[in-house]
């Protein structure tokens, strides 16, 4: 019996889990370690902020209840990665061994490198969700600015899709005319890729949103209330949202396999880990030059499980990673963009359509089911 660890029971690694427990079961023994019992929908800490999910379980589930029977699951943390002696030690002082290893270990946050971070909200976990929601409730009227605090970041597009939902949340709520939304883009866009920020500047501009082109958050003056950029610039607000800057998980930088922040490189191709050609990383856990995103974590999640059963079941492991990133953003009032691309296909220039947001309310719904059992 071969023995598959996967460390991290997020979107990536759940994924391979399921996938891996359907076609190989009986050939290797999967174990997924999670430092947590629970699983949680990060793209719904958007519609917790804006009030449109009350209930938090509804973006949360047991992650025992998400996986196939055949799989282990084991509630620990991985403090190290020991890749020559192939093994994985966990706080608990198990050490687990393993012919394949799946590190999808995610990134976390860490508004604390930024000077000031303590006058900010942000959207990135479920305790800075709820924040933000109070501090939205209690809002009347001002300045609301929302930047970004450091680059990587999860889900590139969600900043931007916040502003639109702000615009939509103040519309409802009859004080969108005593509200200033400013989006401060760490680009000289509204978003990386050149025909999507043409569409998304013309929206923002049609609701009244000001961007401020390459203002990357340095500090913050929590008693002036001002923001400054790396570029030279400041803005004064009443409210700020900052996505915090973002890190690879610590077991990553304690066995010293990460680079530039803690993110593990790996060929952006078979998703391997340099010369260990029986360790992979997927997801945001990774290097590569693609979005942190689930649709990222889901797609690279079904290559490495075709992979390792392959090899496992005697064949040439073939699949390939071509970079695929779908996405859906949404602009508040029944309307969302699609966007579809690799790294070899830009995106195409989007239309925003009610079709679209039914297909972003859509992969809210099928996450637990379809997407997660890696069936789509
Ligand atoms: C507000 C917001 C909106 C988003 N919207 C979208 C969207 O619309 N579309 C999209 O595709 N993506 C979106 N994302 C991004 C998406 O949620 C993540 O990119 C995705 O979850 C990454 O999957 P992953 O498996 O790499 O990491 P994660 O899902 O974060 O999972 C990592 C897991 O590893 C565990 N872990 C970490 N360290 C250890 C350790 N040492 N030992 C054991 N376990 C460990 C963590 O607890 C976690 O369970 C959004 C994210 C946010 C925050």
């Amino acid at each position: 019996m071969k023995k598959i660890v996967i460390l991290g029971g997020g979107t990536g690694g759940t994924v391979v889990a399921n996938i891996l427990a359907r076609k190989i079961s009986r050939e290797a023994e999967i174990t997924l370690v999670n430092n947590s019992p629970q699983h949680i929908y990060q793209p719904g800490f958007l519609y917790l902020a804006l009030g449109e999910i009350l209930d938090e379980s509804k973006i949360t589930r047991e992650e025992e209840k998400l996986l196939d029977r055949k799989i282990r699951l084991v509630i620990d943390n991985a403090v190290k990665i020991d890749v020559q002696n192939r093994m994985v030690i966990l706080s608990s002082g198990k050490q687990l061994e393993y012919d394949y290893l799946v590190i999808s270990t995610g990134s976390r946050i860490v508004p604390e490198e930024v000077q000031g971070y303590e006058a900010s909200y942000h959207f990135y976990s479920l305790d800075g969700a709820r924040r933000l929601y109070e501090a939205l409730e209690r809002f009347r009227e001002g300045v609301i600015a929302v930047g970004i605090g450091g680059i990587p970041y999860k889900c590139p597009p969600a900043p931007a899709e916040f502003c639109c939902l702000l615009d939509y949340y103040f519309t409802k709520r009859g004080i969108r005319n005593k509200v200033e939304i400013h989006y401060l883009s760490p680009l000289p866009r509204t978003f990386p890729h050149e025909a999507v920020a043409e569409a998304i500047t013309k929206m923002m501009e049609k609701k009244g949103i000001h961007w401020h082109p390459m203002f990357n958050i340095e500090s913050i003056d929590p008693e002036k209330k001002i923001v400054n950029s790396l570029e030279g610039e400041s803005l004064k607000f009443d409210l700020l949202v900052m996505v915090p800057p973002h890190r690879g998980a610590e077991v990553i930088e304690a066995s010293g396999l990460g680079v530039d922040g803690g993110w593990v490189p790996v060929d952006k191709h078979t998703l391997q880990y340099k010369d260990y050609s029986e360790v992979y990383a997927i997801g945001d856990a990774t290097n590569l030059p693609v979005s942190k995103s689930g649709a990222a974590a889901h797609f690279e999640a079904k290559i490495v499980a075709d992979r390792i059963s392959s090899e496992i079941m005697g064949d040439e492991p073939r699949a390939m990673y071509d970079g695929r990133v779908l996405c859906f953003c949404d602009a508040g009032f029944r309307k969302a963009i699609y966007m579809d691309f690799n790294y070899e296909r830009p995106p195409k220039k989007p239309r925003f359509s009610y079709l679209w947001y039914l297909g972003k309310q859509m992969v809210n719904k099928f996450y637990w089911s379809l997407i997660l059992k890696g069936i789509v």
